[in-house]
């Protein structure tokens, strides 16, 4: 890109200037392409461009130089050769399953995925003939006993959302290994490239919510497929061209801007969470924290070797179920309540509620998901702030 070999350079140098590919104007910020569709200079053109002989832009809903921007420069913070991007993350999980997957496949998924993607696979997916198995998101002897020789995909978050589950993507790669073809797809979108690189782990594709860490500023929802495999690359956006949840140039914009801090934010966000994280687990109002930089934490060992930090996003349990984890949530002041996750704002929210509401509660007691849990997706306002806040909440209860 502008001639720089990006691969020899740190994170944060492709950060700034991997996915740049100037115009004649020369624009020193990326320009957004606010294009519909793009002119031929001929009919011959125009047939040549949709007969694929000559590579061009025909249409934004396949190609745009914005989204293009975009996904070069993800590529470029992953490592991977191919970044499809998406008009969020559901739609990311959506093309790809269209595109991988067909009726009579089988699929095993942890029990801890972010609930819309539960309810896709369970609701949607199974409407075509693919069966989803849901496993204990840790228990590798589940994942193990469930794999058979039609699974196509096993399906993890790791960590997981709420509860910062560790699951070893090297030993589920193993699992995947057993079968014909089987797709090992990570969810990376609370740990991003920063914190996490699932494909050099042994993952076939990176799915990621670009509306969290990637824009980091809340202001844009979109999402992205990441693979090595051009079979895979390839497919997902040519169903993608069809099916049409494509991203939109000004989200591009809105994200390739983010990715530039990336790894400032989720650095100092990480550093925050862990000092909270400790407060938390010391505090005589709390029963548990979920944090996998927490020594007792289920997977802190593995964290410590598949990351290179915890992240920024925790849980923690209090007494009193619903009524109390609403009290404390409604207590605080300056922490803004909303589902989202991966802001400049810390953001708290009651996962049974809301974000996991709509999923059966078999499914969220499957997932650990009690009334009393309370997500808090750590921001880069100052720590002492935070916390004073949070103790706000906690002495209402
Ligand atoms: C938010 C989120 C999604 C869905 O992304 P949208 O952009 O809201 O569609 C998927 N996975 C995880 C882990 C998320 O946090």
């Amino acid at each position: 890109m502008n001639g720089l070999d990006m691969k020899s350079k740190d994170l944060q140098t492709r950060a700034i200037r991997a996915g740049l590919r100037r115009t004649p104007q020369g624009e020193h910020s990326l320009p957004i392409y606010a294009t519909s569709s793009f002119v031929f200079e001929s009919s011959k053109q125009a047939a040549d461009r949709f007969a694929e002989v000559e590579p061009g832009n025909i249409y934004s809903r396949f190609t745009n130089p914005t989204t293009l921007a975009f996904e070069n420069k993800l590529a470029a913070l992953e490592g991977a050769e191919r970044c499809v991007a998406t008009a969020s993350g559901m739609a990311a999980i959506a093309t790809l399953c269209y595109s991988m997957l067909e009726g009579g496949d089988h699929v095993v998924a942890a029990a801890g995925l972010f609930g819309s993607t539960t309810t896709f696979f369970n609701k949607y997916l199974a409407k075509f003939g693919v069966r989803t198995q849901t496993v204990s998101t840790t228990d590798l002897d589940e994942w193990a006993d469930a794999v058979r020789p039609e699974t196509r995909m096993l399906f993890v978050e790791t960590p997981s959302n709420p509860l910062c589950e560790i699951v070893d993507i090297g030993k589920l790669k193993e699992l995947a290994g057993e079968c014909d073809d089987c797709l090992l797809v990570v969810d990376s979108s609370t740990t991003t490239p920063v914190l996490q690189l699932p494909l050099e782990l042994g993952a076939d594709v990176v799915v990621y919510a670009a509306t969290k860490f990637l824009d980091g500023h809340g202001r844009a929802v979109g999402g992205a497929v990441v693979t090595n495999r051009d079979d895979i690359a390839d497919n997902v956006f040519a169903c993608l061209r069809t099916t049409g949840a494509s991203m939109s140039p000004f989200n591009a914009w809105t994200f390739c801007s983010g990715l530039e801090t990336l790894a400032l934010r989720v650095r100092e966000a990480s550093k925050s969470a862990m000092e909270i994280a400790r407060w938390l687990d010391r505090h005589p109002k709390v029963k548990k924290v979920y944090y996998p930089g927490l020594e007792h934490h289920q997977g802190h060992d593995l964290a410590k070797k598949q990351q290179s930090d915890f992240g920024a996003v925790l849980s923690f349990e209090v007494d009193g179920g619903r009524k109390n984890a609403w009290k404390l949530i409604d207590s605080t002041e300056m922490i803004s309540i909303t589902a989202n996750l991966g802001d400049v704002k810390t953001i708290i929210t009651h996962p049974a509620s809301t974000t996991h509401a709509r999923i059966t509660e078999e499914q969220r007691m499957a997932a650990g998901i009690t009334e009393g849990l309370i997500r808090l997706s750590v921001g880069l306002e100052a720590t002492s702030d935070i916390m004073e806040d949070i103790e706000a909440g906690l002495s209402a209860i």
